[in-house]
C-alpha cells in the first residue's frame, strides 16, 4: 500500500508532463521506404512527431508522395532532404513543397542545370526559404533523436552527383539508419577515411543497388543487419545488381525491396527493431 501512495505523485505528474510533448507523440520511430518505382523518397516520423522527408522520387511521383504523407497524417515537415540533383530524387519534391508546409530543406551544395532541378529551387524559393548545406559534421536539430551528416565529405565532379549525396545517419535510442542516396565507392572510401561512426543497424542501399555503390569496405564499417533496397519494377538499369545482392548476403545481412514488397516500413521504440514485412532473405543471426 506504502508503495502505491508513493507512486501516485509520478503518475500525477507524467500525465501533466506528456501532453506538452504534442499530441501525435508516440514511443516509437518509425522509417518508411516509400515504393515510388525507380527512385527514392523516404518519410521519417520520430517519436516526438517531427516529420523528415528525404527525396520525393520522380516527377511523376510527386502526387503519390504527398497522398502517403497525407495518409500518414503529416500536417507539416520539419525537414526536408534533398540527397542529391538526380530527378529520381529530387522530382517530386516541388509538389511536396506546395502541398505541406516545409520549416527546413537540406542539400548537397551541387548545382544541376534540369528542369527538374530548376523547378525543385523555385518551390524552395517560393515557400520563402533557403537551402541549408548538407555535409559532414552537419547536425538536423531534433528534440530526441540525433540526426548528422556524415556526407558529402569532400567536392566532386559536377558531371555525375551521385558521390555529392547527402548520406545522414540517425540514430534514436540504441538503433541506428543510414540513408545514402545514389553515393558510390568514391565517396564510400571518402566517409570510411574520415573515421566517422558510420555504424547502423539499418542500411537504404545507395543507388538502387548499382555494382559502383556498397563497397566491401563500406560494408565493413556499417555492419548492417538489414539492408532497403528502393528500386523500381523491371528498371531499365538493371537495379539491383546481382554483385550488390551477392556482397550482401555474404555478410548476411537482411534484405528489403521495394520493388517487390512495396513500401517498407521500419519501427524501433530504441531498442527493439521490427519491419512491417519479412525480409526476402533471412538467416539465423537475426537478433529478435
Ligand atoms: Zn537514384
Amino acid at each position: 500500500m506504502k508503495i502505491r501512495t508513493f507512486l501516485l505523485p509520478f503518475i500525477f505528474l507524467s500525465s501533466i508532463v506528456f501532453p506538452s510533448f504534442g499530441k501525435t507523440a508516440t514511443s516509437s520511430l518509425y522509417v518508411h521506404y516509400i515504393d515510388v518505382g525507380q527512385g527514392d523518397s523516404i518519410y521519417i516520423k520520430t517519436s516526438d512527431g517531427e516529420d523528415i522527408l528525404i527525396d520525393g522520387g520522380n516527377n511523376d511521383k510527386g502526387d503519390d508522395v504527398v497522398a502517403y504523407l497525407q495518409q500518414q497524417h503529416v500536417d507539416d515537415i520539419e525537414i526536408m532532404i534533398a540527397t542529391h540533383p538526380d530527378v529520381d530524387h529530387i522530382g517530386g519534391l516541388d509538389t511536396v513543397l506546395k502541398s505541406f508546409k516545409v520549416e527546413q530543406v537540406y542539400a548537397p551544395r551541387v548545382s544541376h542545370t534540369t528542369q527538374s532541378y530548376l523547378d525543385f529551387l523555385n518551390a524552395v524559393k517560393n515557400e520563402g526559404l533557403t537551402i541549408q548545406t548538407a555535409q559532414k559534421g552537419t547536425a538536423l536539430g531534433l528534440n530526441d533523436v540525433s540526426a548528422i551528416f556524415v556526407g558529402p565529405v569532400k567536392s566532386y565532379s559536377t558531371d555525375d552527383t551521385n558521390d555529392w549525396s547527402a548520406v545522414l545517419k540517425l540514430t534514436y535510442g540504441k538503433r541506428s539508419f543510414l540513408f545514402t542516396g545514389d553515393v558510390e565507392t568514391t565517396a564510400e572510401s571518402d566517409m570510411i577515411a574520415s573515421k566517422q561512426n558510420l555504424r547502423a543497424d539499418v542500411i537504404k542501399i545507395g543507388h538502387h543497388g548499382a555494382k559502383t555503390s556498397t563497397s566491401e569496405v563500406f560494408l565493413n564499417g556499417v555492419k548492417p543487419t538489414y539492408a532497403v533496397i528502393s528500386v523500381g519494377k523491371e528498371n531499365t538499369y538493371g537495379h539491383p545488381t546481382a554483385e550488390v545482392i551477392n556482397r550482401l548476403k555474404i555478410h548476411k545481412i537482411n534484405i528489403f525491396r521495394t520493388d517487390q514488397q512495396g513500401t517498407i516500413i521500419a519501427k524501433t521504440d530504441g531498442t527493439h527493431l521490427s519491419f512491417n514485412v519479412r525480409p526476402i532473405t533471412s538467416n539465423s543471426n537475426i537478433a529478435h
